[in-house]
């Protein structure tokens, strides 16, 4: 039978603002050493907006940005939200078929029958098209600050390159810092580039980074540690977050988040702050304290 105290463990759970799903999810709160943080939405707010637009020679900043944003339009990435709101402020989007999201990546479409993509340095790789110098210093600068970079490219060329940035969440730094307090090891999980997730890790002083991570690849960062004789939680928010949550010990979502992460979770956040994984944390062991 489920001990009385951990039933009322979840009902304290919900009084401090954590929906938990059953008392087993409290007993595996319990006895993890490590807890592994998506970035974007979770670390930081995911409210992303555009900081700079850098055309290359011959482009005009306007142009970069109304085509990212005719590219941008198909997907919900908070990247493609900043591009998409700041080309409705300034006027008309062309036409865009043939959209494909390309996963860690970035987006193709079709515009106006030319083959055009946004999206990060290896998908330019990928694609063959070479970054301009002048781009690559203005991309360096900006992700250096830790903005993210989507370079914009149409009919065989590299045409600017877009800077959007987020702000680190409010008790994202104490939360972390706390987590120490505990005796955890943090771990930042990201798709974005080095240089921005180092930038948010300083900022909130985590221990370890893994950057540019492809979807399918945050899962294999859980289930290394797991081998290792780790006992992970994971802390997301996105679709590409869902294999992962489901993988740790204990998976914990942004309610913020997307509905795949919060399904594959164990716990799920009802406000934007990590303080509220850190009580859960707190309470599982105060709560198994007074079962034994
Ligand atoms: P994360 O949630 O950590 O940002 P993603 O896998 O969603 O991870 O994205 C990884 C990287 O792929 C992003 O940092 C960005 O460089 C690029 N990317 C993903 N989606 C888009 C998009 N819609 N437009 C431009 N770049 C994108
Ligand atoms: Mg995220």
């Amino acid at each position: 039978a489920t001990p009385t105290a951990l039933l009322a463990g979840t009902g304290r759970g919900a009084q401090l603002g954590v929906v938990i799903r059953g008392p087993e999810a409290l007993e595996q709160a319990r006895t993890i050493d490590t807890v592994v943080m998506d970035k974007t939405g979770t670390l930081t707010r995911g409210e992303m907006s555009v900081q700079r637009v850098v055309p290359a020679d011959g482009e005009d900043d306007a142009t970069v940005l109304a085509n990212a944003a005719a590219l941008e339009a198909g997907s919900e990435h908070p990247i493609a939200e900043a591009i998409v709101a700041r080309a409705a402020e300034q006027g008309a989007v062309p036409p865009a078929d043939g959209f494909r999201i390309i996963p860690g990546r970035g987006v193709q479409a079709d515009l106006e029958g030319r083959t055009a993509f946004a999206g990060n340095t290896a998908l330019m790789e990928e694609q063959a098209l070479p970054i301009p110098g002048p781009l690559t210093e203005a991309a360096d600068t900006a992700s250096a600050q830790g903005a993210t970079v989507v370079f914009v490219a149409w009919s065989g060329a590299v045409r600017g390159v877009i800077a959007v940035s987020d702000e680190v969440a409010d008790n994202s730094a104490r939360a972390v810092e706390r987590l120490h307090a505990l005796g955890l090891r943090t771990v930042m999980l990201t798709g974005d580039n080095e240089r921005a997730a180092g930038h948010v890790a300083s900022q909130v002083g985590i221990d370890e980074v893994h950057a540019q991570v492809l979807p399918e690849q945050k899962l294999s960062v859980i289930t290394d540690l797991r081998e290792k004789g780790h006992r992970v939680a994971m802390i997301g928010d996105g679709v590409n977050d869902a294999a992962a949550l489901a993988a740790a010990e204990l998976g914990i979502a942004m309610g913020t988040g997307t509905d795949a992460a919060i399904a594959a979770s164990d716990l799920t956040l009802m406000r934007h702050d990590l303080m509220l994984a850190v009580d859960a944390i707190d309470l599982s062991r105060a709560t198994l304290r007074t079962i034994h």
